[in-house]
């Protein structure tokens, strides 16, 4: 055995772990459940829930499991009568004062103390004193989380978060006794751009999220695992959204994704993401594109093969891809332009944003680095000027991309005077759909597969969450519609991870990837291949 192993006995099970494994850990490995609060794998141990008492063989009293190291030989018990008991009696303890709001908090369905108490609870209430009160129920702590101190078991998660994670140190436990409760500092306010990280870790109700409060009941949400397209990170997520939107009384002003939450990833996001990917969903819902401008699909696409073969070889057709579009989507859109003989090009979403030194990054940007893997070339938003404007351009065809907002609009309306014919495919409204000839309605991230490379040549898949709206369709899907009509080799694709194999077999960045290979946690792409 390897002096770095050490080996115990938990519930009878035999389990090995490495040195300085905690207790708890080792019993979550040998699949012993033993509840927590205040444990979070991601901040220091504060051990003041009791929840994880455990019994210790040779041990006389009980021990937090949280906070005791593992050490070889030893014999624990998580199970038995005597710390099931004790754990009873931590749930009579914190529920002396907590409210009974369940019908009413937005945490009922995954409140761990409703799932601890069915579990452990002491069901014949022994209370008969009054519940002390706290300050006036839910307060704005910061611009998306609201608090209500009554609820709160002051397990200090939210406390630790802001000292350890964020550093910005706004939250505090103020009084002491039963008179103890949680706060903002004098002055302070949550707003260190990470705030709707205490809202997940928050084991109760009492750190609630504005933007969901009261929108829905989670035992109506679906999950499904994602990567955020909000900057270059790729934090992995889960999307929540609606299930038989129709069958129930809560609406969420129609919207279908109802809240993003983040997904551990130890090598990218660990337990976090920031509020502006958290909040930034609501373009899925809002101010689409589902809908052709006229005709149907099939004649929208005759229409346009016909213009791309009138044009094709006067090296007058300008193709104009997004660092936003998945690398499928990609792969498929270069590889149409190129049968059709189009300039192609790439431009970045927006100007660098705001950075910093926990997740963020300045380029806003999902997939420069699959795009630059895919062969492309992302140009600056300040640099398209130059690239569209001395041209002359018979077909442009722009993906995803709001060109006039980047040009200004006096210049695009020049441009546009200039143009023949413009394609517009993308999944919003702006100023630059509106003065298409042709739309053609695109899928969002959330309503098709794919994948996307992230800041550290990371490559991480999406999952289909949604349904196309209206009349969109994945990117992929029109490259191969209409490379049929142009009569172009090479787009026999039924789905996006055929794509996937099929670029993962031309592009040395993603050899020997494939959608099974990436599972939950992505694979890094040959960064040689990338760099060269
Ligand atoms: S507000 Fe929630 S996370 Fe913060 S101490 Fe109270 S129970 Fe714990
Ligand atoms: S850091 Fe970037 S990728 Fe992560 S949640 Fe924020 S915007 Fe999304």
């Amino acid at each position: 055995m390897s002096t770095d192993l050490i080996q115990l006995n938990i519930d009878g099970k035999h389990v090995e772990v490495p040195k300085g494994t905690t207790v708890i850990q080792a019993a979550h490995k040998a699949g012993s459940e033993v509840p927590f609060y205040c444990y979070h794998p991601g901040l220091s141990i504060a051990g003041n829930c009791r929840i994880c008492l455990v019994e210790i063989e040779g041990v006389p009293k009980l021990q937090i499991a949280c906070n005791t190291p593992a050490t070889d030989g030893m014999v624990v018990y998580t199970q038995n009568a005597k710390v099931r008991k004790a754990r009873q009696d931590v749930l009579e303890f914190l529920l002396v004062n907590h409210p009974l709001d369940c019908p009413v908090c937005d945490q009922a369905g995954e409140c761990w103390l409703q799932d601890y108490y069915m579990q452990h609870g002491q069901y014949q209430a022994r209370m008969d004193e009054n519940k002390v009160k706290k300050t006036k129920k839910a307060t704005h702590i910061g611009k998306e989380v609201m608090l209500d101190q009554e609820r709160c078991i002051l397990c200090s998660r939210c406390v630790r978060f802001c000292d350890e994670i964020t550093g910005t140190g706004e939250l505090g436990i103020f009084n002491r006794g039963d008179h103890s409760e949680i706060n903002v500092y004098p002055g302070k306010l949550l707003e260190s751009g990470y705030s709707g990280n205490v809202v997940d870790i928050c084991p109760v109700g009492a750190l609630t999220d504005k933007d969901f409060r009261f929108q829905t009941r989670v035992w109506y949400l679906a999950s499904t695992d994602s990567v955020c397209p909000g900057c270059s990170r790729g934090c992995n997520i889960q999307v929540h959204t609606k299930k038989d939107v129709d069958r129930h009384a809560f609406k969420a002003q129609g919207r279908r994704v109802i809240r993003l939450k983040p997904r551990t990833n130890p090598l990218v996001n660990r337990w976090w993401i920031c509020d502006e990917g958290r909040y930034g969903y609501r373009f899925v819902d809002e101010g689409r594109l589902s809908a052709l401008k006229q005709g149907t699909w099939a004649e929208n696409l005759q229409q346009l093969a016909e213009r791309i073969k009138e044009v094709k070889n006067k090296g007058s057709i300008v193709g104009l891809l997004s660092p936003g579009q998945t690398n499928e989507n990609l792969f498929a859109m270069k590889k149409l332009f190129e049968g059709a003989s189009a300039k192609t090009l790439c431009v970045s979403h927006t100007a660098a944003g705001e950075g910093d030194n926990l997740l963020k990054t300045p380029d806003k940007n999902p997939n420069r680095a699959g795009a630059e893997a895919l062969g492309l070339t992302v140009i600056a938003t300040n640099q398209l000027q130059g690239a569209l404007c001395n041209r002359d351009i018979e077909l442009l065809w722009v993906c995803g991309q709001d060109i006039a907002r980047i040009l200004g609009e006096e210049l695009f309306s020049e441009l546009r005077k200039r143009m023949r014919w413009m394609v517009y495919q993308g999944s919003n409204q702006n100023v630059t759909s509106a003065a298409a000839d042709q739309v053609l309605p695109s899928t969002v991230y959330v309503e098709n597969q794919g994948s996307f490379t992230n800041v550290d040549g990371r490559v991480q898949r999406l999952w289909q969450a949604l349904r196309p709206l209206g009349e969109a369709r994945p990117d992929w899907h029109t490259a191969a519609d209409l490379a049929a009509r142009l009569e172009l080799k090479g787009f026999e694709w039924q789905s996006e991870e055929m794509i996937f194999e099929n670029l993962a077999e031309k592009v040395p960045f993603f050899s020997g990837m494939s959608y099974e290979a990436l599972g939950t946690g992505g694979l890094l792409g040959k960064t040689a291949a990338l760099s060269s």
